[in-house]
């Protein structure tokens, strides 16, 4: 399938170059285009063929749920049965955002995209050439994020080309996504709503908001053959770059030392190892891969470049990746839940006496 690629001005969108990639959305094709969060990959919502589409590009699975992607709040009520009153409260708070909310979806959304759930997650975006793109397709757009399954988002055209060029009919590239992990996802079918997925809208906006909010406990569970997830994207393995990744928590101090032993036995044995530090701490390794996540004060900086700085090891050929744990507040949950998925779990605490 031959792709292209379209350059588009995020502050000031040329609706000419949108209104081609409208035609082909409303048309049945596939439109990977930019978000605040990540990079989508979107299809007609109404178009089931279309919306197979997406799976097969991204080899997702299907008993994995997509979300419908709106311009406007008044393409809601036809897409859900009701919009709950908390509901309402956090549009009105939200939207245009990074927080989906999932409600009883009506009949005109197909059962494709919500993987036969009764449910379906809803959000509008707040960036100006999403919001542009599907006001002009005059659609819902389904777009779960523009990567090959498994695999670490996109923040940029760059990424999506490198996961998707062949496979769909249009990549937009609009530079780099601002928040850099995905919305939030949020069951607001009950009272207080549940955070199924950490992301840009953090526990605290919520809260504030719905008066209350609970934070689904698998979030950091294991995905044992046994684990029966409230959201079935947390089943998967996600965010996964080729090498293998390790998340070390405990005082800085030891995570240093014990980082640096790793580094140093790895090089012993010829193994490519990563760091990814914290502005605070990055210039204390010795050698190896280290790449800047952030300034650990400020988790929105690591949020921006995580899915990025995870690729850019793959590009360097790391094998094994040591991750500074981050706190997991704020938008920092988000950070440490995609960390977590994409070492699989493995997380190493190291006390103050050493390795536990
Ligand atoms: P993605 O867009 O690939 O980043 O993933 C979308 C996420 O939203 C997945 O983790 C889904 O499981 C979740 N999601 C979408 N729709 C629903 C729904 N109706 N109920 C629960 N979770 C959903
Ligand atoms: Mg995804």
């Amino acid at each position: 399938m031959h792709t292209t690629i379209i350059k588009v001005d995020r502050n000031n969108p040329d609706r000419d170059k949108l209104r081609f990639a409208a035609d082909v959305l409303r048309s049945g094709g596939l439109v990977a285009f930019p978000t605040e969060t990540v990079y989508g990959l979107g299809a007609n919502a109404l178009d089931e063929k279309a919306v197979y589409g997406i799976f097969n590009a991204k080899g997702r699975p299907s008993d994995n749920p997509l979300i419908v992607h709106i311009a406007d709040t008044g393409d809601l009520p036809r897409l859900v049965r009701e919009v709950p009153e908390t509901a309402q409260r956090l549009i009105d708070a939200y939207w245009p955002g990074p927080l989906t909310l999932v409600m009883k979806k009506s009949d005109v959304i197909p059962p494709r995209i919500t993987a036969g759930l009764d449910t379906v997650g809803i959000r509008m975006p707040s960036h100006p050439v999403a919001r542009e793109l599907i006001a002009l397709a005059k659609v819902p757009v389904a777009a779960p994020s523009a990567n090959i399954s498994g695999k670490p988002s996109t923040t940029t055209a760059a990424h999506v080309i490198e996961d998707l060029a062949g496979k769909v009919d249009v990549i937009i590239d609009s530079g780099s996504s601002e928040v850099g992990v995905e919305s939030t996802v949020l069951d607001a079918t009950v009272d207080p709503p549940v955070i199924l997925r950490p992301g840009g809208i953090t526990p605290e906006q919520v809260s504030r908001v719905a008066g209350a909010v609970q934070v689904d406990a698998s979030l950091f569970g294991r995905n044992d053959e046994n684990f029966v997830p409230r959201s079935p994207g947390m089943k998967y393995t996600h965010y996964s770059p080729e090498a293998d990744v390790y998340i070390v928590d405990g005082p800085m101090e030891k995570v240093v030392e014990f980082i640096n032993r790793k580094c140093a036995e790895n090089a012993a044995k010829g193994i490519k190892t990563g760091v990814l530090a914290s502005e605070q701490t990055m210039r204390q390794y010795g050698p190896a891969t280290v790449i800047c996540a952030g300034d650990r004060n400020r988790p929105e900086t690591v949020a921006a470049g995580l899915f990025d700085n995870l690729r850019r090891f793959d590009h360097l050929g790391v094998q094994v990746i040591y991750v500074e744990a981050f706190d997991a507040k704020g938008i920092g949950l988000a950070v440490m839940n995609r960390l977590y998925r994409a070492a699989g779990g493995k997380l190493i605490n190291i006390s103050g006496g050493g390795e536990t």
